[in-house]
């Protein structure tokens, strides 16, 4: 495999909910989920059922021809939200690629060419393809791969004034994300996305909403706008949508889904019946409210024992986040350690993520018991311990 990723050293072979266990046969606690993906946990009977009925039915019949699964999952994301057409595709980026590219037509049809500027913010993160990590804000994502599409404005997030000040009648459409994830888990404020839908309304733009790491209840709620209050006119998503088989989603309105005419966008595996019935089956877990319920009340549990922690340890700035999304930002002494804390964790038998340097993330199983929690929690304590006095004497 090229070399692209540093993975641990430890295989896994086995998942059970929140447990997994590598090839030696230890086991771990997962407070990962892949990367907020395995939303039900893992090997979920319910998925499992779903999948191999479908499996012994029909897999991929191409999109010339439509299955009962991808009709069936489109339907139910309509009910939820706002939507009234979904569009398929088989990742986070490729969504977002979709809606991109929607939003550019929407303007272009509605209004002109003149209209095609896509205002975006840094540090956010979209996607891995050209035209996403173009719009998302990290250049360390999107610099060396030669010239640029054009048309794109990062601003400051949450930064009302500036966003002000910028958005014009040239601009198609605000993309954001109501949590920044990768970047270290920061939520925009709710005054900043009224704000955002105020001037989208004022200079006709389209408001864009990535929800791909916090849709599907990683924020307490279906999508993380239902908890902010303020309604996007495109949202994506994926991760979590498949619990762990890849997915991705874009949602829109039918008046704006209408320039997406016949020819102009698709996917060959995009909405196959496959993962479609994976995602149907994903919703019934979780698209309920006490699922959602349970969700609010582990997260705050969650930042609640982190935030006693750090009064042991003084490690973190901040607990942040929204529902089972939690950040621990480190103080500046511990700055761009968050892979290294991660790998305490591994030796502990925690299975954690870095969001960004100086951010540690948990993204949990939405499904996980609290057993599993408290486990998980004792053993990100002595791996945070363990990491101080690593680094300490390091120092020396
Ligand atoms: C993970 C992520 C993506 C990219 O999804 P892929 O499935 O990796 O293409 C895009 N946006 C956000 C907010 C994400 O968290």
């Amino acid at each position: 495999m090229v070399p692209t990723y540093s993975p641990a050293a430890f295989i896994p072979v086995r998942g059970l909910g929140s447990r997994v266990w590598d090839q030696t046969g230890r086991e771990l606690v997962d407070f990962a989920a892949g990367i907020a993906t395995s939303s039900v946990g893992h090997a979920h009977p319910h998925l499992i059922k779903a999948l191999t009925e479908q499996a012994g039915r029909i897999w991929h019949v191409s999109n010339t021809l439509a299955n009962e699964p991808a009709i069936r999952l489109a339907s139910r994301l309509i009910e939820a939200t706002f939507a009234e057409k979904v569009f398929f595709a088989n990742s986070g980026g490729e969504a977002n690629e979709a809606a991109f590219k929607l939003v550019r037509r929407y303007a272009h049809d509605k209004f002109g060419p003149e209209k095609n500027e896509i205002i975006a913010f840094k540090n956010g993160f979209h996607g891995r393809t050209f035209f996403t990590v173009s719009v998302g804000g990290q250049s360390k994502y999107s610099d060396g791969f030669g010239p640029k599409p054009g048309g794109i404005t990062h601003l400051t997030f949450n930064d009302l004034t500036e966003l002000e000040n910028h958005i014009s009648d040239k601009t198609c459409a605000v993309v954001l994300e109501p949590v920044q994830g990768e970047s270290g888990i920061l939520p925009a404020s709710r005054e900043f996305l009224l704000k955002a839908r105020e001037l989208c309304n004022k200079h006709k733009a389209l408001l864009v909403f990535d929800e791909i790491q916090t849709g599907i209840g990683r924020c307490g709620h279906l999508y993380s706008y239902m908890h902010f209050g303020v309604t996007p006119d495109v949202l994506t998503s994926a991760k979590g949508l498949g619990g762990g088989f890849p997915i991705g989603a874009m949602l829109t309105t039918a008046e704006i889904a209408s320039v997406f005419s016949f020819g102009t966008h698709g996917s060959t595996f995009g909405g196959n019946a496959l993962a479609c019935a994976v995602g149907d089956a994903v919703l019934d877990l979780l698209n309920t409210e006490s699922a959602l319920a349970k969700v609010r009340a582990d997260g705050e549990f969650i930042r609640g024992r982190l935030r006693e922690l750090q009064a042991k340890c003084d490690l973190f700035t901040e607990i942040r986040g929204l529902g089972l999304l939690v950040g621990a930002a480190l103080t500046d002494k511990y700055k761009g350690q968050s892979r290294s804390i991660v790998q305490a964790c591994e030796k502990q038998s925690l299975i954690a993520l870095a969001a960004g340097p100086d951010v540690v993330r948990f993204a949990p199983s939405l499904l996980i018991s609290q057993a599993d929690i408290v486990e998980g929690l004792e053993r990100f304590e002595k791996a945070v311990f363990a990491f101080q006095e690593t680094f300490a004497t390091a120092k020396k």
